[in-house]
């Protein structure tokens, strides 16, 4: 029989579930949006209520334990979700060791950026490479770093937060409140802003009848780009040029074999690519310069395919946790297991 992960991508708006074969397929796929004001028991209830669906889709299923993709910050050796931002009453939360309990499996945890670059190295487009930078450029931009075949977690598991690195000493305030972040000026969200900022509602441009005259989003400018708007067109190549720093400064940091770009505005890849790799050629020095920098492949499942990795790819190279959790959560699993069987009893 097949071996199965349950896999889960736990979003501040939506929590989706899939049951995931070794081979990196989704075999069964759930969502709910998430009851994320709700506190930590219900949205644990509703990722336990979500196993049992997808359980009662494949009754046969071999399924060998569960993967979790969290937001940050969370440390996921120790299986703790510490206090994200977009979770309401989460402090603390050892949602391994409930779902361990509950399940009667082993349970991996990662930051969700990670989960997403482990899924995009392992069965998308980072495939064969040992060293990679995933980045996800959409409302805000997050990332996760493979480096020589392992995530990169660094103290705490704090480490790769791409989006706050900073890049320029001027524009818009960062939400984490420090001004110049690549976050806060090559964002999905701050591209819109500045579409919105270069426009006005009823100037009858592209991008405002595009919008129907309210706020222009990124995905607004990259429609109207692929119409040969030359305005939209002007904002992407901007929009290109701090991508292009932010990604020379990751070339020279991690030196890896590929920079992976997902999220929403990888949509717009093909348009943004020539002044990216024009702003590499730049900036970079030579040695770093022919590194590929590729659009994602997974989409919106590269998280539920990396966190099911977690677990079936467990001993591999990129399971840096496992020899750290194995002893544990082997232990574990069997006392819940014989606790079941003296219940039964
Ligand atoms: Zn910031």
């Amino acid at each position: 029989m097949t071996r199965l992960a349950l896999a889960f991508d736990l979003g501040g708006t939506e929590l989706r579930g899939a049951l995931v074969e070794s081979g990196g397929r989704v075999v069964a796929q759930v969502s709910a949006p998430t009851m994320a004001i709700a506190g930590s028991d219900a949205v644990i209830g509703q990722i336990i209520t979500l196993a049992g669906a997808l359980l009662t889709q494949r009754p046969q299923a071999d399924v060998v334990g569960i993967g979790i993709g969290a937001p940050g910050p969370l440390d996921p050796k120790a299986g703790i979700v510490i206090a994200p931002p977009t979770l309401a009453g989460w402090h603390d939360v050892p949602l391994i060791d409930i779902l361990g309990k509950h399940f009667g499996l082993p349970v991996r945890l990662e930051n969700d950026a990670n989960a997403a670059a482990l899924g995009e190295w392992r069965f998308g487009a980072g495939q064969g490479t040992g060293s990679l930078v995933f980045v996800t450029v959409s409302t805000g931009i997050g990332g996760g770093v493979v480096a020589d075949g392992h995530i990169y977690h660094g103290r705490r598991g704090l480490a790769a937060e791409i989006g706050h690195m900073t890049i320029t000493g001027e524009g818009d305030r960062c939400f984490c409140g420090a001004v110049g972040c690549f976050e806060a000026v090559a964002s999905g969200t701050a591209l819109g802003r500045r579409a919105t900022a270069l426009t006005a509602p009823g100037d009858g441009s592209l991008l405002r009848r595009l919008s129907a005259n309210g706020d222009v989003s990124a995905r607004h400018v990259v429609e109207a780009a692929r119409a040969g708007d030359i305005s939209a067109l002007e904002l992407i190549e901007a929009e290109a040029r701090w991508l292009g720093i932010g990604f020379t400064n990751l070339l020279h940091l991690y030196s890896p074999d590929l920079i992976v770009m997902g999220g929403g505005l990888a949509n717009g890849f093909d348009l943004l690519a020539p002044a990216i790799r024009a702003t590499v050629e730049q900036r970079a020095m030579p040695a770093y310069r022919d590194v590929p920098i590729v659009p994602a492949q997974l989409g919106d499942r590269a998280g539920l395919i990396g966190a099911a990795s977690l677990i079936l790819w467990e001993g591999e190279p990129g399971a840096p946790l496992a020899m750290a959790q194995d002893e544990d959560s082997r232990h574990g699993a069997t006392e819940h297991a014989d606790a079941r069987e003296a219940g039964h009893g």
